[in-house]
């Protein structure tokens, strides 16, 4: 077997019954909320057994559970009423992606308000890694749009790597590469992996995902492999030269994803 041809693949699903989502798919990896990811809410686990059972049975399956952080969490914003909640929910998801012992949570880099100076988001993030208790690793996804952006642009994701650096912790924070969000956020997918490595030193998991929308649109819409406005082979291209497990977070059920994974296993 290649190496390529051994990349793990998944899908974003359905969080009642990961394992059965992941069983259809007959993927190894699949990833979910916890609850709603529009509420400040702490995290729900849908699982029936709970999170030892989920834990155990992920394991007997041979399924990598990664938990996808709620969209509002913003922990680089200037504002209070919004960075105090997104902390105390980021340690709960943390927690509860612990209990259910998976690979990584991912969360969005957030941004800060037109008129604040970025270098305040970027303390903002390194406030945040220092003061959460990363039982798993933190996965900090490139975003699509906004403006003020912690991680759409390159420079940005540089400041936040900066920062985070000196905080406690920071070994346990990685990197999720979005490839509609990279193309839809302006940055070239002939370099992006190379660009973020050069910056991150890692990238822990890929979000692949084709795009509505046209390259810099700043639009975060996914499409399915070859539906969208990413050359086919570019998007295989990140995928391959990455080398790290794919979360698709496409639309549709398990027969669109199969057909997605297919697709994008011809052209590994
Ligand atoms: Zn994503």
């Amino acid at each position: 077997m290649s190496e390529t041809s051994a990349l793990r693949i998944g899908a974003h699903v359905d969080q009642t019954d990961p394992i059965a989502e992941a069983r259809a798919r007959q993927a190894p990896l699949v990833q979910f909320f916890l609850g709603n990811p529009q509420s400040y809410k702490g995290p729900v686990l849908a699982y029936e057994g709970g999170p030892a059972q989920l834990r155990a049975d992920a394991e007997a399956a041979g399924v990598d559970l990664y938990v996808h952080a709620p969209y509002l969490i913003n922990v680089a914003t200037t504002n209070n009423r919004q960075r105090i909640p997104s902390r105390k929910l980021l340690q709960q998801h943390v927690d509860a992606a612990a209990e259910i012992g998976a690979k990584g949570l991912i969360v969005h880099g957030g941004h800060v308000t037109d008129d604040d100076d970025p270098a305040k988001g970027f303390d903002n993030w390194r406030k945040a890694v220092d003061a959460t208790d990363l039982k798993v690793p933190l996965l900090i996804e490139n975003t699509a749009g906004g403006t003020n952006a912690m991680t759409r642009y390159l420079d940005r994701i540089a400041g936040v790597w900066d920062a985070i650096g000196s905080a406690e912790g920071a070994d346990q924070v990685g990197f999720c590469l979005d490839t509609c969000h990279a193309h839809a956020g302006g940055n070239p997918l002939e370099t992006i992996v190379d660009d973020v490595l050069k910056i991150t030193g890692r990238i822990d998991l890929v979000h692949c995902n084709d795009s509505r929308d046209d390259f810099d649109s700043g639009a975060d819409r996914h499409a399915n492999f070859g539906a969208g406005r990413i050359d086919p082979d570019l998007l295989a291209a990140v995928v391959r030269d990455a080398g790290a497990p794919v979360v698709c977070e496409t639309p549709g059920g398990a027969e669109e994803h199969l057909a997605d994974f297919a697709w994008l296993r011809e052209r590994l």
